[in-house]
Protein backbone atom coordinates (compact mmCIF):
# COMPACT_ATOMS: atom_id res chain seq x y z
CA UNK A 1 0.00 0.00 0.00
CA UNK A 2 1.18 3.13 -0.68
CA UNK A 3 1.17 6.60 1.89
CA UNK A 4 -0.64 9.71 0.31
CA UNK A 5 1.94 12.60 1.88
CA UNK A 6 0.37 15.57 3.35
CA UNK A 7 1.77 18.37 2.83
CA UNK A 8 2.84 17.99 6.66
CA UNK A 9 4.81 15.27 5.99
CA UNK A 10 6.06 16.02 2.89
CA UNK A 11 7.83 19.05 4.58
CA UNK A 12 9.06 16.84 7.75
CA UNK A 13 10.92 14.92 5.13
CA UNK A 14 12.37 17.08 3.56
CA UNK A 15 13.22 18.97 6.71
CA UNK A 16 14.60 16.03 7.47
CA UNK A 17 16.61 15.42 4.66
CA UNK A 18 18.07 19.18 4.91
CA UNK A 19 18.95 18.40 8.56
CA UNK A 20 21.28 15.36 7.80
CA UNK A 21 22.90 17.39 5.02
CA UNK A 22 23.54 20.90 6.98
CA UNK A 23 24.91 18.20 9.82
CA UNK A 24 27.09 16.55 6.94
CA UNK A 25 28.07 20.17 6.03
CA UNK A 26 28.62 21.75 9.83
CA UNK A 27 31.02 18.47 10.27
CA UNK A 28 33.29 19.11 7.29
CA UNK A 29 33.31 22.33 8.35
CA UNK A 30 35.35 20.98 11.57
CA UNK A 31 32.15 21.52 13.41
CA UNK A 32 32.66 25.36 13.17
CA UNK A 33 29.68 26.85 13.71
CA UNK A 34 30.64 30.94 13.26
CA UNK A 35 28.03 32.16 10.62
CA UNK A 36 30.08 34.70 9.53
CA UNK A 37 32.01 31.85 8.02
CA UNK A 38 28.73 31.15 5.37
CA UNK A 39 29.89 34.83 3.98
CA UNK A 40 32.26 32.71 1.66
CA UNK A 41 29.38 30.77 0.12
CA UNK A 42 28.21 33.96 -1.90
CA UNK A 43 29.56 34.26 -5.83
CA UNK A 44 32.71 32.86 -6.19
CA UNK A 45 35.18 35.66 -6.06
CA UNK A 46 36.00 38.29 -9.09
CA UNK A 47 39.19 40.12 -9.54
CA UNK A 48 39.13 44.03 -9.95
CA UNK A 49 41.40 46.83 -10.76
CA UNK A 50 41.46 49.70 -8.89
CA UNK A 51 40.11 52.12 -11.71
CA UNK A 52 37.05 49.43 -11.85
CA UNK A 53 36.61 49.98 -7.74
CA UNK A 54 36.75 53.59 -8.35
CA UNK A 55 33.84 53.17 -11.30
CA UNK A 56 31.62 51.15 -8.52
CA UNK A 57 32.12 53.96 -6.24
CA UNK A 58 31.23 56.62 -8.47
CA UNK A 59 28.15 54.67 -9.43
CA UNK A 60 26.81 54.58 -6.15
CA UNK A 61 27.37 58.07 -4.92
CA UNK A 62 26.13 59.27 -8.01
CA UNK A 63 22.54 58.56 -7.09
CA UNK A 64 21.78 55.07 -8.25
CA UNK A 65 21.23 53.95 -4.94
CA UNK A 66 20.36 57.07 -3.28
CA UNK A 67 17.43 56.14 -1.92
CA UNK A 68 19.48 53.75 0.55
CA UNK A 69 20.17 55.51 3.43
CA UNK A 70 23.55 53.50 3.73
CA UNK A 71 24.77 55.60 0.74
CA UNK A 72 24.73 58.79 3.27
CA UNK A 73 26.83 56.92 5.95
CA UNK A 74 29.86 55.75 4.29
CA UNK A 75 32.69 54.63 7.02
CA UNK A 76 36.54 54.96 6.13
CA UNK A 77 38.65 52.35 6.94
CA UNK A 78 42.51 52.74 6.46
CA UNK A 79 44.64 49.51 6.90
CA UNK A 80 48.19 49.10 8.10
CA UNK A 81 49.14 45.31 8.01
CA UNK A 82 52.35 45.18 10.03
CA UNK A 83 52.77 44.20 13.52
CA UNK A 84 55.94 44.00 15.59
CA UNK A 85 55.22 40.15 16.26
CA UNK A 86 53.04 37.82 14.86
CA UNK A 87 50.55 36.32 17.42
CA UNK A 88 50.07 32.69 17.60
CA UNK A 89 46.01 32.67 17.22
CA UNK A 90 46.65 35.82 14.18
CA UNK A 91 43.81 35.67 11.86
CA UNK A 92 44.55 38.51 9.99
CA UNK A 93 47.07 39.19 7.28
CA UNK A 94 49.61 40.94 8.58
CA UNK A 95 53.56 40.41 8.74
CA UNK A 96 56.52 42.20 10.59
CA UNK A 97 57.66 44.49 7.84
CA UNK A 98 61.32 44.60 6.47
CA UNK A 99 63.62 47.76 6.69
CA UNK A 100 61.88 50.55 5.12
CA UNK A 101 58.66 48.40 4.05
CA UNK A 102 56.31 50.88 6.30
CA UNK A 103 57.79 54.19 4.54
CA UNK A 104 56.67 52.95 0.88
CA UNK A 105 53.44 51.87 1.82
CA UNK A 106 52.81 54.94 3.86
CA UNK A 107 53.46 56.54 0.15
CA UNK A 108 51.50 54.31 -1.56
CA UNK A 109 48.32 54.46 0.82
CA UNK A 110 49.11 58.32 0.03
CA UNK A 111 48.78 57.85 -3.78
CA UNK A 112 45.59 55.60 -3.23
CA UNK A 113 44.06 58.74 -1.31
CA UNK A 114 44.48 61.28 -4.11
CA UNK A 115 43.37 58.26 -6.78
CA UNK A 116 40.07 57.94 -5.29
CA UNK A 117 39.47 61.51 -4.09
CA UNK A 118 37.60 62.74 -6.92
CA UNK A 119 35.33 60.04 -6.62
CA UNK A 120 34.37 61.60 -2.65
CA UNK A 121 34.37 65.34 -3.86
CA UNK A 122 31.95 66.89 -1.58
CA UNK A 123 30.92 64.21 0.06
CA UNK A 124 31.85 63.62 3.77
CA UNK A 125 32.24 60.53 5.29
CA UNK A 126 31.01 59.04 8.72
CA UNK A 127 33.49 57.42 11.09
CA UNK A 128 37.04 57.17 10.55
CA UNK A 129 38.98 54.05 11.61
CA UNK A 130 42.81 53.01 11.21
CA UNK A 131 43.43 49.74 12.14
CA UNK A 132 45.49 46.38 11.26
CA UNK A 133 48.03 45.63 11.88
CA UNK A 134 49.28 47.63 14.60
CA UNK A 135 48.88 51.16 13.03
CA UNK A 136 50.83 52.68 16.04
CA UNK A 137 54.10 51.09 14.58
CA UNK A 138 54.29 54.23 11.93
CA UNK A 139 57.14 56.49 12.88
CA UNK A 140 55.69 59.78 14.35
CA UNK A 141 56.74 61.05 10.73
CA UNK A 142 54.99 58.59 9.21
CA UNK A 143 51.58 59.02 10.98
CA UNK A 144 51.81 62.72 10.21
CA UNK A 145 52.37 61.96 6.66
CA UNK A 146 49.17 59.92 6.36
CA UNK A 147 47.24 61.23 8.32
CA UNK A 148 47.90 65.42 6.19
CA UNK A 149 47.10 63.12 2.85
CA UNK A 150 44.18 61.51 4.31
CA UNK A 151 42.44 65.20 5.22
CA UNK A 152 43.46 66.94 2.35
CA UNK A 153 42.07 64.38 0.51
CA UNK A 154 38.67 63.22 2.37
CA UNK A 155 36.00 65.30 4.67
CA UNK A 156 34.43 64.14 7.54
CA UNK A 157 31.31 64.73 9.38
CA UNK A 158 32.07 66.35 12.64
CA UNK A 159 29.61 64.11 14.39
CA UNK A 160 30.97 61.00 13.16
CA UNK A 161 34.16 58.92 15.09
CA UNK A 162 37.61 58.82 14.33
CA UNK A 163 39.58 56.11 16.03
CA UNK A 164 42.77 54.49 16.09
CA UNK A 165 43.87 51.05 16.74
CA UNK A 166 46.98 50.55 19.00
CA UNK A 167 49.11 47.96 20.75
CA UNK A 168 49.74 49.01 24.35
CA UNK A 169 54.04 48.39 23.53
CA UNK A 170 53.64 50.86 21.07
CA UNK A 171 50.99 53.69 22.35
CA UNK A 172 53.25 56.49 22.72
CA UNK A 173 51.74 59.86 23.87
CA UNK A 174 53.52 61.84 20.68
CA UNK A 175 51.52 59.79 18.92
CA UNK A 176 48.31 60.47 21.07
CA UNK A 177 49.24 64.33 20.41
CA UNK A 178 49.55 63.98 16.98
CA UNK A 179 45.90 62.18 16.99
CA UNK A 180 44.11 64.59 18.86
CA UNK A 181 45.90 67.91 16.53
CA UNK A 182 43.24 65.73 13.88
CA UNK A 183 40.73 65.48 15.64
CA UNK A 184 40.54 61.53 16.59
CA UNK A 185 38.20 60.86 19.27
CA UNK A 186 39.11 57.43 20.42
CA UNK A 187 41.79 54.94 20.92
CA UNK A 188 41.46 50.98 20.68
CA UNK A 189 43.72 48.83 22.19
CA UNK A 190 44.54 45.43 21.35
CA UNK A 191 44.61 43.93 24.95
CA UNK A 192 43.78 40.39 24.82
CA UNK A 193 45.22 39.08 28.49
CA UNK A 194 46.61 40.72 31.22
CA UNK A 195 48.22 37.50 32.34
CA UNK A 196 52.06 37.42 31.27
CA UNK A 197 52.36 33.66 31.09
CA UNK A 198 49.49 33.93 28.38
CA UNK A 199 50.76 36.96 26.49
CA UNK A 200 54.18 35.19 26.48
CA UNK A 201 52.55 31.58 24.93
CA UNK A 202 51.02 33.29 22.31
CA UNK A 203 54.01 35.94 21.27
CA UNK A 204 51.97 38.89 21.77
CA UNK A 205 54.41 41.59 21.86
CA UNK A 206 53.81 43.60 24.79
CA UNK A 207 53.88 41.32 28.00
CA UNK A 208 53.27 42.97 30.78
CA UNK A 209 49.70 44.90 32.46
CA UNK A 210 51.91 47.81 33.13
CA UNK A 211 52.35 48.70 29.67
CA UNK A 212 48.24 48.69 29.08
CA UNK A 213 47.74 50.84 32.19
CA UNK A 214 50.57 53.04 31.11
CA UNK A 215 48.86 53.67 27.34
CA UNK A 216 45.22 54.08 28.97
CA UNK A 217 46.93 56.73 31.33
CA UNK A 218 48.83 58.49 28.21
CA UNK A 219 45.76 58.13 26.04
CA UNK A 220 43.63 59.51 28.70
CA UNK A 221 46.26 62.31 29.51
CA UNK A 222 46.19 63.67 25.03
CA UNK A 223 42.24 63.86 26.27
CA UNK A 224 40.87 61.12 24.97
CA UNK A 225 37.10 60.32 25.84
CA UNK A 226 36.53 57.30 24.62
CA UNK A 227 38.65 54.30 25.10
CA UNK A 228 38.62 51.08 24.13
CA UNK A 229 40.32 47.31 25.17
CA UNK A 230 39.75 43.95 23.30
CA UNK A 231 40.20 40.82 25.75
CA UNK A 232 40.17 37.31 24.09
CA UNK A 233 37.91 34.51 26.09
CA UNK A 234 39.86 31.02 25.08
CA UNK A 235 43.20 31.80 24.52
CA UNK A 236 45.60 29.13 25.38
CA UNK A 237 47.46 29.20 28.88
CA UNK A 238 44.25 30.98 29.94
CA UNK A 239 41.33 29.38 32.21
CA UNK A 240 37.98 30.74 33.39
CA UNK A 241 39.80 32.32 36.41
CA UNK A 242 42.32 33.85 34.75
CA UNK A 243 40.09 35.29 32.14
CA UNK A 244 38.31 36.71 35.24
CA UNK A 245 41.51 38.45 36.89
CA UNK A 246 41.91 40.23 33.39
CA UNK A 247 38.34 40.98 32.84
CA UNK A 248 38.44 42.93 36.41
CA UNK A 249 42.04 43.88 36.63
CA UNK A 250 41.26 45.83 33.07
CA UNK A 251 38.11 47.34 34.11
CA UNK A 252 39.98 49.00 36.95
CA UNK A 253 42.21 50.86 34.79
CA UNK A 254 38.69 52.32 33.34
CA UNK A 255 38.38 52.18 29.94
CA UNK A 256 35.09 53.38 28.25
CA UNK A 257 34.65 50.43 26.13
CA UNK A 258 35.72 46.88 26.77
CA UNK A 259 35.06 44.28 24.19
CA UNK A 260 35.32 40.53 24.76
CA UNK A 261 35.88 38.06 21.41
CA UNK A 262 35.80 34.64 21.69
CA UNK A 263 38.79 32.57 19.95
CA UNK A 264 38.10 31.49 16.60
CA UNK A 265 41.43 29.08 16.56
CA UNK A 266 42.81 28.01 13.18
CA UNK A 267 43.88 24.44 13.11
CA UNK A 268 47.29 25.22 13.64
CA UNK A 269 46.79 26.78 16.85
CA UNK A 270 44.32 24.30 18.02
CA UNK A 271 46.89 21.27 17.26
CA UNK A 272 49.71 23.03 18.59
CA UNK A 273 48.27 25.63 21.60
CA UNK A 274 45.38 23.97 22.75
CA UNK A 275 45.89 20.68 22.02
CA UNK A 276 42.19 19.36 20.90
CA UNK A 277 39.87 18.63 17.57
CA UNK A 278 38.14 21.22 16.10
CA UNK A 279 35.18 19.57 16.96
CA UNK A 280 35.90 19.43 20.84
CA UNK A 281 37.06 23.38 20.81
CA UNK A 282 33.88 24.50 18.87
CA UNK A 283 31.09 22.05 20.23
CA UNK A 284 32.29 21.44 23.70
CA UNK A 285 35.47 23.86 25.08
CA UNK A 286 34.41 27.15 24.11
CA UNK A 287 30.55 26.37 24.71
CA UNK A 288 31.59 25.51 28.36
CA UNK A 289 34.08 28.49 28.73
CA UNK A 290 31.24 31.22 27.71
CA UNK A 291 28.55 29.42 29.90
CA UNK A 292 30.74 30.29 33.17
CA UNK A 293 31.83 33.23 31.72
CA UNK A 294 28.23 34.53 31.24
CA UNK A 295 27.16 35.08 34.45
CA UNK A 296 30.27 36.54 35.62
CA UNK A 297 30.41 39.09 32.63
CA UNK A 298 27.03 40.04 33.91
CA UNK A 299 27.03 40.25 37.57
CA UNK A 300 30.46 42.21 36.53
CA UNK A 301 28.75 44.79 34.01
CA UNK A 302 26.35 45.75 36.44
CA UNK A 303 28.36 46.04 39.56
CA UNK A 304 31.21 47.88 37.27
CA UNK A 305 29.17 50.43 35.64
CA UNK A 306 28.88 49.21 32.37
CA UNK A 307 26.19 48.71 30.32
CA UNK A 308 25.72 45.83 27.81
CA UNK A 309 24.13 44.38 24.66
CA UNK A 310 22.10 41.68 25.10
CA UNK A 311 24.46 39.04 26.76
CA UNK A 312 23.48 36.11 24.58
CA UNK A 313 25.71 32.62 24.39
CA UNK A 314 26.28 31.30 21.07
CA UNK A 315 28.14 34.51 19.83
CA UNK A 316 31.66 35.82 19.70
CA UNK A 317 31.76 39.18 21.18
CA UNK A 318 30.21 41.04 23.82
CA UNK A 319 30.16 44.87 24.10
CA UNK A 320 30.65 46.44 28.05
CA UNK A 321 30.34 50.88 28.08
CA UNK A 322 30.57 52.48 30.59
CA UNK A 323 27.28 54.18 32.16
CA UNK A 324 27.02 57.49 30.32
CA UNK A 325 29.25 56.65 27.52
CA UNK A 326 28.04 58.41 24.64
CA UNK A 327 29.57 57.07 21.61
CA UNK A 328 29.49 52.90 21.03
CA UNK A 329 32.95 51.33 20.33
CA UNK A 330 33.44 51.48 16.76
CA UNK A 331 33.88 47.54 16.31
CA UNK A 332 31.13 47.04 17.63
CA UNK A 333 29.25 49.76 15.90
CA UNK A 334 30.40 48.74 12.73
CA UNK A 335 29.26 44.92 13.27
CA UNK A 336 25.90 46.10 14.54
CA UNK A 337 24.60 46.98 10.93
CA UNK A 338 22.91 45.12 8.63
CA UNK A 339 24.37 47.22 5.04
CA UNK A 340 27.58 48.31 6.19
CA UNK A 341 29.28 50.71 4.36
CA UNK A 342 32.47 50.99 3.94
CA UNK A 343 35.52 52.32 2.26
CA UNK A 344 38.56 50.39 2.60
CA UNK A 345 42.36 51.46 1.80
CA UNK A 346 45.20 49.89 2.17
CA UNK A 347 46.51 45.96 1.68
CA UNK A 348 44.14 43.57 2.92
CA UNK A 349 41.41 46.43 3.96
CA UNK A 350 38.11 44.87 3.53
CA UNK A 351 35.09 47.33 1.60
CA UNK A 352 31.64 46.83 1.18
CA UNK A 353 29.19 48.74 -0.90
CA UNK A 354 25.73 47.55 0.34
CA UNK A 355 23.86 45.07 -1.91
CA UNK A 356 26.67 45.41 -4.20
CA UNK A 357 30.06 44.86 -3.77
CA UNK A 358 32.55 43.96 -1.32
CA UNK A 359 36.15 43.24 -1.87
CA UNK A 360 39.13 42.69 -0.14
CA UNK A 361 42.73 44.71 -1.75
CA UNK A 362 45.02 41.68 -2.40
CA UNK A 363 47.45 43.61 -3.77
CA UNK A 364 49.39 46.67 -3.73
CA UNK A 365 48.58 48.85 -6.87
CA UNK A 366 51.06 49.89 -8.80
CA UNK A 367 50.98 53.76 -9.14
CA UNK A 368 51.88 53.45 -12.53
CA UNK A 369 48.39 50.71 -13.57
CA UNK A 370 45.85 50.94 -11.97
CA UNK A 371 43.99 48.94 -13.98
CA UNK A 372 46.05 45.67 -12.89
CA UNK A 373 43.65 42.99 -11.10
CA UNK A 374 44.16 44.14 -7.15
CA UNK A 375 41.23 43.48 -5.69
CA UNK A 376 39.18 40.17 -4.65
CA UNK A 377 35.53 41.19 -4.82
CA UNK A 378 32.17 39.68 -4.72
CA UNK A 379 29.41 41.08 -6.55
CA UNK A 380 26.13 41.02 -4.44
CA UNK A 381 22.73 39.85 -6.14
CA UNK A 382 20.04 41.32 -3.77
CA UNK A 383 19.09 37.96 -2.39
CA UNK A 384 22.44 37.18 -1.42
CA UNK A 385 22.42 40.91 -0.11
CA UNK A 386 19.70 39.53 2.16
CA UNK A 387 21.70 36.55 3.26
CA UNK A 388 24.26 38.84 4.14
CA UNK A 389 21.69 40.54 6.25
CA UNK A 390 20.49 37.30 7.90
CA UNK A 391 23.63 36.11 8.93
CA UNK A 392 25.04 39.58 10.56
CA UNK A 393 21.51 39.34 12.71
CA UNK A 394 22.54 35.93 13.86
CA UNK A 395 25.81 36.76 14.44
CA UNK A 396 25.09 39.71 16.46
CA UNK A 397 22.34 37.43 18.34
CA UNK A 398 19.01 35.68 17.75
CA UNK A 399 16.52 38.14 16.55
CA UNK A 400 15.80 39.55 13.10
CA UNK A 401 13.94 42.91 12.94
CA UNK A 402 10.76 42.11 10.39
CA UNK A 403 10.42 45.92 9.80
CA UNK A 404 13.84 46.57 8.92
CA UNK A 405 14.20 44.03 6.69
CA UNK A 406 11.54 44.98 5.26
CA UNK A 407 11.91 48.63 4.92
CA UNK A 408 16.25 47.30 3.34
CA UNK A 409 15.14 45.34 1.14
CA UNK A 410 11.26 46.42 0.06
CA UNK A 411 9.69 42.72 0.62
CA UNK A 412 8.96 40.83 4.07
CA UNK A 413 10.93 38.47 5.59
CA UNK A 414 7.92 35.98 4.99
CA UNK A 415 7.67 36.86 1.63
CA UNK A 416 11.60 36.41 0.88
CA UNK A 417 12.21 33.24 2.98
CA UNK A 418 8.79 31.36 3.17
CA UNK A 419 10.14 27.64 3.46
CA UNK A 420 12.93 28.48 5.92
CA UNK A 421 10.49 30.01 8.17
CA UNK A 422 8.14 27.15 7.45
CA UNK A 423 10.74 24.92 8.54
CA UNK A 424 11.98 26.52 11.45
CA UNK A 425 8.18 26.92 12.98
CA UNK A 426 7.66 23.60 12.82
CA UNK A 427 10.63 22.32 14.53
CA UNK A 428 9.51 24.91 17.10
CA UNK A 429 12.99 27.14 17.08
CA UNK A 430 11.25 30.10 15.85
CA UNK A 431 8.94 32.39 17.80
CA UNK A 432 6.85 35.15 15.96
CA UNK A 433 6.74 38.35 18.14
CA UNK A 434 5.45 41.71 16.84
CA UNK A 435 8.12 43.50 15.96
CA UNK A 436 10.55 40.89 16.03
CA UNK A 437 11.41 36.92 15.33
CA UNK A 438 13.11 35.53 17.64
CA UNK A 439 15.23 31.51 16.89
CA UNK A 440 16.04 29.75 19.65
CA UNK A 441 19.46 28.21 19.25
CA UNK A 442 19.67 25.97 22.00
CA UNK A 443 22.67 24.45 21.01
CA UNK A 444 25.92 26.52 19.52
CA UNK A 445 25.63 24.40 16.33
CA UNK A 446 21.98 25.13 15.67
CA UNK A 447 22.84 29.36 14.77
CA UNK A 448 24.73 27.48 11.71
CA UNK A 449 22.27 24.59 10.74
CA UNK A 450 19.25 27.00 10.89
CA UNK A 451 20.97 29.46 9.01
CA UNK A 452 21.62 27.14 6.09
CA UNK A 453 17.91 26.75 5.72
CA UNK A 454 17.70 30.35 4.38
CA UNK A 455 21.05 29.21 1.89
CA UNK A 456 18.67 26.23 0.88
CA UNK A 457 15.69 28.85 0.08
CA UNK A 458 18.03 30.51 -2.21
CA UNK A 459 18.78 27.28 -4.36
CA UNK A 460 22.62 28.22 -3.48
CA UNK A 461 24.54 25.16 -3.57
CA UNK A 462 25.24 24.75 0.07
CA UNK A 463 28.21 22.17 -0.23
CA UNK A 464 31.11 24.47 -0.06
CA UNK A 465 32.69 24.05 2.94
CA UNK A 466 35.08 27.02 2.31
CA UNK A 467 35.45 29.00 5.56
CA UNK A 468 36.13 33.19 4.72
CA UNK A 469 37.84 35.88 5.83
CA UNK A 470 36.13 37.22 9.85
S1 LIG B 1 48.42 42.30 16.85
FE1 LIG B 1 46.59 41.62 15.78
S2 LIG B 1 47.13 41.72 13.61
FE2 LIG B 1 49.06 41.82 14.76
S3 LIG B 1 49.75 39.70 14.84
FE3 LIG B 1 48.57 40.07 16.71
S4 LIG B 1 46.48 39.42 16.19
FE4 LIG B 1 47.60 39.66 14.27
Amino acid sequence: MRLRMTPDTALAHSIRQDLTQFAGILRTNGHNWDVMGLNSRFNPDNTLSLAQVKEYWRIFLAGKKTGDPAAKNIDFYVNIPFCRSICSYCHFHSSTPRKGEIGGYVDNLLWNFKFFSPVFKGFAFRNLYIGGGTPSLLSEHQLKQLLDGLFKNFSFSHTGQKTFESNPGSACSSHFRTLKEFGFTSVSFGVQSLRPSVLRLNNRHYKDSESVLTAIARAKKAGFGDINADLIAGLAGDDVDGFKQSFTRLSKFLPHNIVVYGLLPGNRYLAEKLKMSSSYYFTRYYPALIKKLLPFMREFSEKAGYTTDLLEPFKWHWGFRRHGQASPDPKTNYSGEHCVCVFGVGLFSMSSIPKILQYRQTMLPAKTNPSAKTHKARRYTPREAMLGFIINKFDQGSRISTAEFSQTFGITLDAAFPYALRALTFLKVLDRQPEFYVFNFARCEHKYIYTLFFFREQGHTVTDTARGPR
